[in-house]
């Protein structure tokens, strides 16, 4: 989802002379606006460079990292962690490689290696990974375990924690204001309920210019007010860092996000394919735990094998992107 803003075209009119006093009050209502209520860490409308697709963001990775040390930090101390170098320094390897591949090598990644016999991985804002033994056990290969770490990784790349965030907290400002208002969206509402009153005069008195802005300011600090409860009420439930799905098309998308990493970092990328037709294999009744979030494994092991062999047709304009010609 994302909600386009349609900004309203400053032409110079015939009339500019008359509305210098106006029009700075539009300013100064302007310049306390986004600033109030959106806060630095809230993007908005932006294009994501990994999927070269919009997304509508309301919180920002740093937000999203400081909750979720929290949840690491919990995972740590209640499932035991194996330092064995086989699976750690093996996990830790993968990981530098993959994350150069994805062009993230200049950021801290956190790796720990869960042990406990499940088929399992997951990915926490800022950059921390989680693999269970049984996962690390389960593939044949590095290539494998790169597979789940590039999808992994893709999660990060893909800001899919960041836009699940973002689209419950507008679901919640639907709710709680009865219309389709969402963060910064609601200091616009405040912008453009100010901006009404003045629409069509010429000149407005010092004293209602203050008063104006005197009840913009107090329509900010409400939507700020809001904002903060939505904050809070989405923080105390953010163990969902493991507990909530991914939408189908985020898990998708990590998967061509991922083999595309595994290209980059010289991994055999056709092993992502092999490894989720052994899922299939593996489990035909019941659905492994890695998979019960996630879309059928016979199904992502043809997509990836007809994502890898698209990007080969393409020789050296291959791996730039992860849309495949029908999706784009
Ligand atoms: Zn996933």
């Amino acid at each position: 989802m994302c909600i386009h803003h349609h900004d309203v075209a400053n032409t110079q009119s015939a009339e500019e002379k008359n509305m210098l006093t106006k029009r700075r009050l539009v300013q100064a209502l302007a310049a306390g606006g986004a600033v109030t209520v959106a806060g630095p860490a809230l993007s908005g409308c932006a294009t994501n460079p990994a999927t070269g697709e919009k997304q509508f963001l309301l919180v920002g990775e740093g937000q999203l990292s400081q909750m979720a040390a929290t949840s690491w930090a919990e995972a740590k101390r209640t499932t035991p962690t194996s330092t064995d170098p086989r699976y750690l320094n093996r996990l830790k390897n993968i990981g530098s490689r993959i994350s150069r591949g994805a062009g993230k090598s200049n950021e801290q990644w956190d790796y720990a290696v869960f042990d406990k016999d499940a088929k399992n991985a997951f990915v926490l804002p800022g950059n921390r990974v989680g693999f269970y033994k049984g996962m690390m056990d389960f593939a044949d290969n590095d290539d494998q375990i790169a597979a789940v770490m590039g999808h992994e990784v893709g999660h990060v790349t893909g800001r899919h924690a960041a836009e699940r965030v973002s689209q419950q907290m507008a679901g919640q400002l639907v709710v709680q204001g009865g219309s389709v208002l969402a963060g910064s969206q609601l200091g616009k509402k405040c912008r453009s309920q100010a901006e009404a009153r003045i629409a069509g005069r010429r000149q407005i008195a010092r004293q209602e210019q203050i008063q104006i802005q005197r009840e913009y300011q107090n329509c900010l600090s409400g939507a700020h007010r809001k904002t903060q409860l939505l904050s809070a009420a989405l923080g105390m439930g953010f163990t969902f860092g493991i507990v909530l799905p991914y939408s189908r098309k985020h898990e998708s998308q990590s998967d061509l996000l991922g083999a595309k990493y595994m290209h980059k970092a010289g991994y055999d990328a056709y092993q992502s394919v092999r490894l989720w037709e052994k899922m299939a294999e593996n489990s035909p009744s019941r659905q492994p735990e890695f998979m019960s979030t996630h879309p059928d494994p016979a199904r992502r092991a043809e997509d990836l094998h007809n994502y890898i062999k698209y990007q080969e047709s393409l020789g050296s304009q291959g791996w730039k992107s992860i849309k495949m010609p029908e999706s784009s």
